[in-house]
């Protein structure tokens, strides 16, 4: 997980999008209000669905995953819209008025939410497999002390998964060379099994990505040393790990800085290192 700029959006299809939201959030609110049922439209949710994932550059706002290409991926809700489990995938209960419990009935009020729709592959979103072997995020959404109910509680929610768009994941989780992520915070930890992180599969793709562009870094500056033809290529490959546009980008941005400074005492010391980007 890389942290994933959502820029304000100023467009037409935008704002009317913004608008429909707007038009059935309330329906929404007011049907529970009333004890009403309304069905939460996957039509109108998904309609910005291309902008998400021009905004993850094609990729998984979880794992990284490069997925556009392979599977047409899923609008996550990060609050899950009709229901809510906790870490253990038991349906969280919330008490009500005259006592007693009744299932969390999940964050309704946020379903157009565009900061809570992130583009996500299905094995991070999606439930699979049996107990105790079942992953995929699903309904889960653990939170450190009580869950919101109502509009606006979400403010004094203190959510456990780290947000792509609003938090900063390397403050939360690091990457080894090998592939693996290791959390740095009780938070980091969650999001790593929640979504389930370390799955055989990412570790081995996190470390491809990690030598690749590790051998990436060598060759460009090498080619910067010598001045070769294909270094502006080499530069623009770099840029794009920089950028995020990567498959894996968290452990590229990783192996480029242990090459670069692998690389800067010898090359710097001939006045050779130049940052990918600058130009010749
Ligand atoms: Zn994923």
């Amino acid at each position: 997980m890389i942290s994933i700029p959502f820029p304000p959006q100023t467009d037409n299809a935008w704002r009317d999008w913004v608008a429909d939201c707007e038009v059935e959030r309330n329906l929404l609110i007011a049907a529970a209000a009333a004890g009403q049922h309304r069905t939460i439209k996957s039509s109108l949710y998904k309609r910005q669905k291309a902008r998400f994932f021009a905004m993850s550059n094609g990729k998984c706002a979880y794992c990284e995953s490069f997925i556009t290409a392979t599977q047409r991926g899923d609008v996550e809700h990060f609050r899950p819209k009709n229901a809510v489990s906790d870490f253990n995938f038991n349906r969280v209960q919330i008490p009500v008025v005259n006592g007693g419990f009744r299932p969390h009935p999940g964050y309704y009020w946020m379903a157009y939410d565009p900061l809570n729709l992130l583009p996500a592959c299905i094995i991070c979103n999606q439930v699979s497999g049996r107990r105790p072997h079942t992953r995929g995020k699903g309904t889960r959404f653990p939170v450190n002390g009580q869950y919101a109910t109502q509009p606006g509680e979400e403010l004094l929610e203190t959510p456990l998964l780290v947000h792509p768009y609003r938090d900063q994941p390397d403050e939360h989780l690091r990457f080894e060379p090998n592939g693996v992520l290791v959390p740095l915070t009780p938070r980091g930890e969650v999001t790593r099994d929640v979504l389930d992180l370390n799955r055989d599969e990412l570790v081995s793709n996190r470390r491809d990505a990690y030598l690749d562009a590790h051998a990436l870094a060598v060759n460009w500056a090498l080619s910067a040393a010598s001045n070769a033809p294909d270094v502006h290529v080499l530069e623009q490959q770099l840029g794009k790990h920089l950028d995020g546009a990567k498959s894996f980008s968290a452990v590229g941005r990783l192996a480029i800085r242990k090459a670069t400074e692998r690389l800067n005492t010898g090359l710097s010391a001939l006045g050779l290192i130049r940052r990918p980007g600058n130009g010749p």
